[in-house]
């Protein structure tokens, strides 16, 4: 890593069938290889992120939703497997999602440059902090009006006595829509445009000293795909399947055609500013649009979220250095060792991706633990679920058992190293 300077790109919610089709005739022009077994460890940004950056699954690194940690308060902690803590000059995080940033936990970095996106208004607290405004919702699910008018909402505070809450929540929901509608008057091209523009100007104005690792995180192929912010009420209405289908898809696809083109002028960019890069560009999770009814992600365990594209430019010599993948999967964690030794990721015979928070009728986020194990069978590519908690699974008895040798295998070693 030492002499290499390496990019790793994460196009936050690309498909790969999107991938393959807008992406990778642009990347093909730059010499980059692609993988086509490549196979995400969540189906969320923050534990799928924490994969990449550690070379552990989520049950290794435990960033992830538990009973007493709402999905919300997750947060990645830095531990001395941490990608940072390997690589000691010049790290540079460019970020358009705020779920990927110091605040978060992915600290370290030199320099740091947050993309205006858009997208989720302010994470840091605003009149409420994290905690209040759990206490809140858990407060009007219990009654049934989490999802319910705010004013309704309001009300139901008022009467029970919480009128400072109920004061501030009101506050707060004004001032992020202050802040979401003045954001679209003055960014006539947002919602397609969620930030790669900055990062292209950002890096054009500035030569990077090398070697550097370079870290980007590109939103626009996320939601929203319309004029709208990511409130409760809008992610409600995608749970409840209450999208409007034609303008979802036709924005995921104008989102992937923009992004390949930008992609193009970044790469251009790298390409014509720096030798010798090793760059990877892939995608954190999927994106559901309507696959058996469901939209969006990070609530399901479905093979369209998991399947993620992996494209990897090697400074030297690419055909030797590439071995199919045909005979197994690649998963995401392994992109802490390409970044880290410069090989092709060795492909293996079964790769697991955990959801820790269902989606259920009564909320939108249920504990859960559920592990999706993709794995050769007879020769052909299988995918199946077990049910951690309730011990369901259509896996079948040995791919089973062997999930759970290793998943609470790696409990109990752990347990004996703390002793
Ligand atoms: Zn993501």
């Amino acid at each position: 890593m030492e002499e290499r300077s390496v990019v790793l790109i994460v196009l936050d919610s690309l498909r790969k069938d999107y991938g393959d089709k807008y992406i990778w005739p642009v990347l093909k022009k730059y010499g980059f290889v692609k993988f086509d077994n490549a196979v995400s460890t969540a189906t969320w940004t923050v534990p799928s992120h924490a994969s990449m950056f550690t070379g552990l699954y989520p049950f290794q690194h435990r960033v992830h939703p538990t009973e007493s940690v709402p999905i919300s308060l997750v947060r990645f902690k830095p531990t001395d497997k941490y990608l940072l803590n390997q690589i000691k000059r010049n790290t540079v995080l460019i970020t358009a999602n705020s779920l990927v940033t110091p605040l978060m936990g992915f600290r370290g970095f030199d320099v740091v440059k947050e993309l205006e996106n858009g997208f989720f208004m302010d994470p840091i607290k605003m009149l409420l902090s994290e905690k209040e405004v759990q206490r809140v919702k858990r407060l009007l699910e219990e009654r049934g009006l989490r999802y319910s008018h705010p004013i309704r909402k309001f009300l139901y505070l008022i009467k029970v006595g919480e009128i400072s809450t109920a004061t501030r929540l009101v506050l707060r929901e004004t001032m992020k829509f202050v802040r979401g509608t003045s954001f679209v008057l003055t960014h006539p091209n947002w919602p397609l445009e969620k930030g790669v523009t900055q990062a292209i100007n950002w890096l054009q104005a500035r030569k990077l000293q090398q070697p550097f690792f370079l870290f980007m995180n590109l939103m626009e192929m996320h939601e929203p795909y319309e004029k709208t912010f990511y409130t409760d009420a809008y992610i409600t209405k995608i749970v409840r399947g209450d999208v409007d289908e034609e303008r979802w898809k036709t924005g995921y696809e104008r989102a992937a055609i923009y992004l390949s083109k930008k992609l193009d002028r970044l790469l251009s960019i790298l390409h014509s500013n720096y030798d010798n890069l090793l760059i990877i560009v892939t995608a954190d999770h999927g994106q559901l649009l309507g696959e058996n009814g469901l939209w969006s992600h990070g609530r399901f365990l479905h093979p369209i979220l998991l399947r993620v594209p992996l494209y990897i430019r090697f400074p030297e010599n690419p055909e030797e250095l590439w071995t199919s993948t045909k005979d197994g999967f690649v998963s995401l964690r392994k992109i802490y060792d390409i970044v880290l030794t410069g090989r092709p990721p060795k492909p293996e015979p079964l790769v697991i991706s955990e959801l820790y928070a269902c989606q259920t009728s009564k909320s939108i986020h249920e504990p859960c633990h559920k592990v999706g194990v993709f794995y050769n069978g007879n020769g052909e590519e299988r995918f199946c679920v077990v049910d951690m908690k309730d011990k369901r699974s259509d896996c079948p008895p040995e791919v089973k058992k062997k999930v759970k040798l290793l998943i609470i295998g790696s409990r109990i070693r752990k347990n004996l190293i703390r002793k």
